[in-house]
């Protein structure tokens, strides 16, 4: 045999491989002729392959199977125990952990709050965690696919430094690089509102959706971009930063350096100090639910507006007029099949959906208006997490 003819068979059994642990993890339990026929492959072709799966431990029998004529089939499928992952997401004060199974199960889930956020500090606590975490799961770190990470920031396309990540006050911090030198495990980097969108992909509202935007709102606005089924990081990787449209010339300044941006006014942060504002000029009786609240949450305003309060209404409504305006330039640009809103956004989203739509559909071009469907995440504050976990999957399965 001719030593490229065998690195190609070589490339073929792994990408074989790879398409037939997909095909299993699509299906949840296939027989061995069930692969066959899927794959195109002889039977004694995939057979092979589904051998070596099962030697590497990816894969195990379960049962028989509906027999088609003859012997009940064996059933193959992913492995429990066999492979995991683990998603971190961090954040200003604390950073949250995902610990998911070869299946996608969520197997753990903590955070641990950070005293020091440096990226050094903050890599170094990761590192500690996990090995605690897989100690007391009995799990050993070979089992371990890799480790995802999401940062609030501006990730570089090319070389996965995270370029800037304002509230956490990091500059070009190689982050990835520091968690991998101590954990000593493959480690993907995502920013975060691209981390919520593969979650969202994976295993949320826009499963099978090729074109989608993920918009989270919190302290930050950013969206995670889908276009042709792909993330689209853009040519240095900060695609998404919607929080810095401008959508009040007149608006308040931004760290960016711009005036009105759509953080300035749909951040959470920015809707809470609202709040509190409209308090101290003494609008008691407006605000009179949260008046006594010695600091005022986002969920404090939710619920006045919930029990009828028009003034905490009225913070949110305005909120989602401008961030209509902002969408709405997003579906003139890319007219989107779905837009995904998620965070914070989906503590109020029920209450505000209608007035985002009308926005939506009033600025921007018909067509593409009606093209979008516009949903509240189902997942909320996880979804960056999550998908953090996902990206090791993802890299297993070729998907
Ligand atoms: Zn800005």
């Amino acid at each position: 045999m001719t030593k490229g003819k065998t690195g190609n068979s070589k490339f073929l059994k792994a990408y074989n491989e790879t398409y037939i642990l997909n095909l299993i993890r699509v299906n949840k339990s296939l027989s061995r002729a069930d692969i066959s026929k899927a794959t195109g492959l002889s039977p004694t072709a995939a057979g092979g392959i589904v051998s070596s799966l099962i030697e590497k431990g990816y894969l195990c029998e379960n049962g028989t199977g509906e027999s088609k004529g003859g012997r009940r089939p064996v059933m193959l499928e992913l492995k429990k125990n066999s492979r995991y992952s683990i998603g971190l997401d961090v954040d200003v004060d604390s950073v949250t952990f995902i610990l998911m199974d070869i299946k996608g199960r969520v197997v753990f889930e903590w955070s641990s709050a950070l005293v020091d956020n440096r990226p050094a500090a903050v890599a170094s606590l990761a590192a500690e965690e996990i090995e605690r975490v897989l100690s007391d799961c009995r799990i050993h770190k070979d089992k371990l696919l890799g480790i995802g990470i999401s940062v609030p920031g501006m990730v570089d396309a090319e070389t996965r430094r995270v370029v800037l990540a304002p509230n956490l006050s990091w500059e070009d911090a190689d982050f990835g690089r520091m968690l991998r030198e101590k954990i000593e495990l493959p480690v993907y980097i995502e920013n975060e509102a691209m981390a919520s969108a593969i979650c969202e992909n994976w295993i949320g509202a826009c499963k099978s959706v090729d074109n989608f935007i993920c918009v989270n709102i919190k302290s930050g606005i950013g969206a995670g971009i889908f276009t042709g089924g792909r993330p689209y990081r853009g040519t240095g990787g900060s695609a998404g930063e919607v929080g810095h449209i401008v959508v009040d010339e007149n608006g308040l300044a931004c760290g960016c350096g711009n005036h009105g941006c759509l953080e300035t006014i749909v951040s959470t942060g920015r809707i809470v100090e609202k709040a509190e504002k409209l308090i101290k000029k003494g609008l008691k009786s407006q605000l009179n639910e949260i008046e006594n609240v010695s600091k005022v949450r986002l969920s404090n305003i939710v619920d006045a507006a919930r029990s009828g309060n028009q003034a905490a209404g009225g913070l949110l409504e305005e909120a989602a007029g401008y961030l209509g305006i902002a969408l709405s330039y997003l579906v003139n640009t890319l007219n989107p099949s779905k837009i995904v809103l998620g965070k914070d956004f989906v503590v109020y989203g029920d209450l505000v959906m209608d007035t985002l739509r009308r926005v939506v559909d009033r600025k921007a071009l018909k067509r593409p208006a009606a093209n979008v469907e516009i949903a509240v995440s189902e997942i909320g504050e996880r979804s960056s997490t999550l998908g953090a976990a996902i990206i090791p999957l993802k890299i297993l399965f070729g998907s």
